[in-house]
């Protein structure tokens, strides 16, 4: 499979490249040149698989010519071991037509380990291929650090530099990045938003002589290898509850737009998604999007769920392409307005397309409350605050009754434990593995919100040497 720019002017680039690559070189994101399509026979074969299986078949024509289908599987089902469930991303029945998947038994308690578990793999596959070595420098907004750090512990050709907002991530998301000891991981904690760190991020990889000179590669959800693995548990989720013979549609808490584009990807490629509803908590950019065709930045406002205190959607561009009919021309432009003018609408027919496929809800802190109480009240669930946000928003929009809603369960509700007790009264219960990282001396270096100054350090601290 090979790889296009959503700005149209990069290098065509094979599955290994674009995964080093990360952000292509006209400052576009990469996908495939064309979807695979798997067929109807092709979904109902995937009925009663494991979730590794399963993981394979969907890979497969994203990696072709790069890994045999067989040494796919292997690596599939090493990186989904170290889950601690057994079905991987078990569902939980919260009403008569509504289901939670339950994407939090990785290490770090947060969907993102099930890309990022894999991707620490994937990299290590390519890094031995080319007797190489890479410097990770990642934006979180709480939960991708701590995922890209697992990911990428014990892997010596990686080096991880992390940044994130001050004072702005959880405790415990903090913790689980901070309390990791090793000479090849380092927190940078940025006086500044989640959306400065991003920019910082983006900024460094366009400045080609200092990404050289450090080897730079990004593991944020701009890696396509991310959304790739994303896409599997949609086909997973949808297999068990009667896809391809019945519609179902999915509610998916979304920032930074990685884990929903990887809906559409999943519709792209045939499983029948009826509808993406996007939720969204007080930082609504991308619900306002959907309802007016207008994408325009505001200030981000701090809320109890902090992975979605996002404005600018990096992913977002990856949907625009798909929905300007692959026109890398106009992407170019309206990412243009977007940096000029802080914002740029799309012609009606491409918001018309976007309303087909898409619905939006956004839930401010209040509701977020209420939610967790009014899930727990009704099934005894306990719903971590981003979570919250998908099951309020999964009936809201008019999906229909007998379509099954597949609700994403982001996080473990153990990573926010003042936003759940605030809810409900008391903390949700810690898992052990969890619990530890409170008692551990925490890693940190504080910088400001410069460009010059993150640099300097990262240079200064690289321990690796040259790439
Ligand atoms: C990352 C994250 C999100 C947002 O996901 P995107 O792929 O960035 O849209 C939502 N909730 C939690 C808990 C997260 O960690």
């Amino acid at each position: 499979m090979q790889y296009v720019s959503t700005r149209g002017r990069a290098p065509i680039l094979d599955f290994e490249e674009a995964m080093l690559t990360g952000l292509a070189s006209d400052g576009g994101l990469y996908l495939p040149e064309v979807w695979p399509q798997f067929s109807r026979d092709d979904i109902q074969a995937m009925a009663g698989l494991s979730y590794p299986a399963i993981a394979a078949r969907v890979m497969a024509p994203f990696v072709e010519g790069w890994i045999e289908p067989e040494a796919l599987h292997d690596l599939t089902r090493e990186t989904y071991a170290v889950f601690d469930h057994a079905a991987v991303v078990p569902m939980t029945q919260l009403d008569d037509n509504d289901w939670l998947l339950e994407l939090f038994h990785g290490p770090t308690f947060a969907f993102k380990d099930v890309a990022l578990q894999l991707l620490g793999r994937l990299f290590d596959r390519a890094l031995a291929r080319r007797d190489t070595r890479v410097t990770i420098v990642g934006a979180t907004s709480g939960d991708t650090g701590s995922a890209a750090i697992a990911g990428c512990a014990g892997r010596d050709r990686i080096e991880t530099f992390i940044l994130f907002p001050d004072g702005r991530v959880s405790d415990v998301q903090r913790r689980q990045m901070t309390t990791v000891q090793a000479d090849n991981v380092h927190c940078l904690a940025i006086d500044g938003t989640f959306d400065d760190c991003q920019a910082l991020v983006k900024t460094m990889f366009g400045d080609d002589q200092f990404r050289r000179a450090i080897g730079m590669a990004a593991v944020n959800s701009i890696n396509w290898a991310r959304v790739m693995a994303q896409i599997v548990y949609y086909f997973a989720s949808a297999v068990r509850l009667g896809a391809p013979d019945r519609d179902i549609a999915f509610s998916v808490p979304s920032g930074n737009f990685g884990a929903i584009f990887a809906g559409l990807a999943a519709r792209k490629m045939g499983l029948p998604i009826a509808r993406l509803t996007i939720a969204t908590n007080a930082n609504d950019i991308l619900a306002r999007f959907v309802e007016s065709g207008e994408y325009r930045k505001s200030a981000v406002v701090e809320t109890y769920s902090p992975s979605m205190d996002i404005q600018v959607s990096s992913n977002f561009e990856r949907a625009l392409f798909e929905l300007h009919d692959r026109d890398g021309d106009t992407i170019e432009r309206l990412m243009a307005d977007l940096a000029r003018n802080g914002g740029f609408a799309v012609a009606n027919d491409v918001a018309g397309a976007t309303r087909q496929i898409f619905d939006a809800f956004r839930l401010n802190d209040d509701g977020i409350l209420q939610e967790i109480r009014r899930i727990h009240g009704e099934s005894g669930v306990i719903v971590d605050p981003h979570t919250a946000c998908g099951t309020a928003a999964a009936r809201a929009t008019g999906v229909p009754a007998d379509v099954p809603v597949i609700i994403h369960g982001q996080a473990h509700p153990a990573k926010f434990p003042d936003a759940v007790a605030a809810a409900i009264g008391h903390a949700p219960p810690t898992p052990d593995r969890l619990a530890e990282v409170m008692d551990r001396p925490e890693h940190v270096e504080h910088l400001p919100n410069d460009l010059a100054a993150v640099q300097a350090f990262i240079k200064k601290a690289k321990t690796s040497g040259g790439p």
